[in-house]
């Protein structure tokens, strides 16, 4: 008999998982704190390794629908604007890796999944449910909200983000430190390609690197809309809780001063900031930080980080994924073994992507010496710097 499951998150990590979990017919259950289901205004990237997984969970025509398929990744650097190197995406990367490279509105993906969990139709969905507390015991799981209401099943998916209640189960040390704040902030945007000059219109991710900072521009909505992040080493925004707090242009360039001239002007021409304060834990360090028991921890609640490999919620779908084929069509007898095996297929690949994203804010942030090396490695190797087959082909 097919598992009843609890997950706690509905973000983009704990619907992958209710979806991947209901088509395998185990009844699921999401509880989300917030009043209604929905995902902040920002995209998000998804390579290859995370298409691959959403085809595999029936979404490949709604994605087509939602996403834009940039035809190339372009580095330069910020001072200049000249290009450092350069990997196709496009077509490219569907011969490479079977699946493609795109990018998407964070929202557009969110509903997608949530649909497909609705027409799934094998648990409820919770909204106003902010859990406040978990208990376990051999056979079951429960887990209440603030709001005193209960509920009962026979395993537990903590997908509640980075400052996750539910990870305090697990029996490791690190379970009850807070993240790490890193001191680096993210300030994002949104405009609408038709609105914007034709010089400034794209369908590639274009990245332009500079010292302690980052920008990043790339198509979403269709190719439609632009997205633009700048990612600056400077104080932390405001609440470190806040991943939307209201921004403006003055207030990044109060901390990241005018960048070189292509890329002032795409700021100047972005309607509105919003600034996130980046936060990570240390890459995970043992199987026993992802599962115990009948609790097992998917995406940001397990393995938050910096978003320098634009991997945070592509790792929350293939640890979805990874987590229904450990259980399979096991009932709640099999849990534990199932969620151990998840945990143990998974915390290696998680921990190295996490270590190479905070690698990667070095790089793209370096500074002297580091900054003229870099450069020159990423003019003689381009793409074969840029490409990543342990991550895409993974
Ligand atoms: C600037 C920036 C750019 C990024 N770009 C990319 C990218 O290009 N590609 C990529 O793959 N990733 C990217 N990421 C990372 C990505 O945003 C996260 O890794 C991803 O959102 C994690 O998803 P999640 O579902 O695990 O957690 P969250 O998205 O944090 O979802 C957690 C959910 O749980 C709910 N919740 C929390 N606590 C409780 C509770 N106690 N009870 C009930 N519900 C609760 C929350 O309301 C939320 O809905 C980026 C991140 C940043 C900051």
């Amino acid at each position: 008999m097919p598992a009843h499951i609890l997950v706690v998150g509905g973000g983009i990590g704990g619907l992958a998982t209710a979806l991947a979990l209901s088509r395998g017919h185990h009844r699921v259950d999401v509880f989300e704190q917030a009043a209604a289901f929905g995902e902040i205004g920002a995209g998000i990237q998804i390579g290859p390794n995370v298409t691959r997984r959403l085809h595999q969970l029936g979404l490949a025509e709604g994605l087509e629908a939602i996403a834009a398929c940039p035809e190339a990744l372009v580095v330069r650097s910020a001072g200049s604007g000249s290009e450092l190197a350069r990997l196709p995406l496009g077509d490219a990367m569907r011969q490479r890796y079977g699946a493609p490279y795109l990018c998407v509105h964070r929202a557009d993906l969110h509903s997608l999944l949530l649909e497909a969990v609705r027409a799934q139709g094998t648990g409820t969905l919770v909204t106003d449910a902010r859990i406040a507390q978990v208990e376990t015991s051999d056979d079951l799981v429960c887990v209440s909200s603030s709001g005193a209401r209960a509920w009962e099943g026979e395993a537990l998916v903590c997908a509640d983000g980075l400052w996750s209640v539910a990870r305090q189960q697990l029996e490791v040390p690190s379970a009850a430190e807070p993240p790490r704040i890193t001191g680096h902030t993210a300030w994002r945007g949104l405009a609408a390609q038709a609105a914007l000059p034709q010089a400034l219109r794209r369908q590639r991710v274009d990245v332009w690197l500079g010292p302690r900072l980052h920008v990043v521009a790339y198509p979403v909505r269709g190719g439609d809309w632009l997205n633009v992040v700048v990612i600056a080493e400077s104080a932390p925004a405001g609440d470190a809780r806040d991943w939307d707090q209201a921004s403006s242009l003055d207030a990044l360039q109060k901390a990241t001063g005018r960048s070189g001239s292509g890329v002032q002007a795409l700021l100047e021409a972005v309607p509105g900031w919003r600034a996130w304060t980046l936060s990570d834990r240390p890459p995970l360090a043992s199987a026993a930080e992802m599962a115990h028991g009948r609790v097992a921890l998917v995406g940001d609640a397990a393995h938050p980080m910096v978003p320098y490999l634009a991997q945070g919620a592509g790792m929350a779908i293939e640890d979805a994924t990874a987590l229904a084929e450990a259980l399979g069509k096991g009932g709640a007898a099999e849990v534990p073994a199932a969620f151990a095996h998840y945990a143990e297929a998974r915390w290696q690949r998680n921990a190295l992507v996490q270590a190479r994203a905070r690698r990667n804010g070095r790089v793209f942030h370096a500074t002297g010496a580091a900054r003229l090396g870099r450069d020159l490695a990423m003019r003689t190797l381009g793409a074969r710097l840029l490409d990543q087959r342990w991550l895409y082909g993974g």
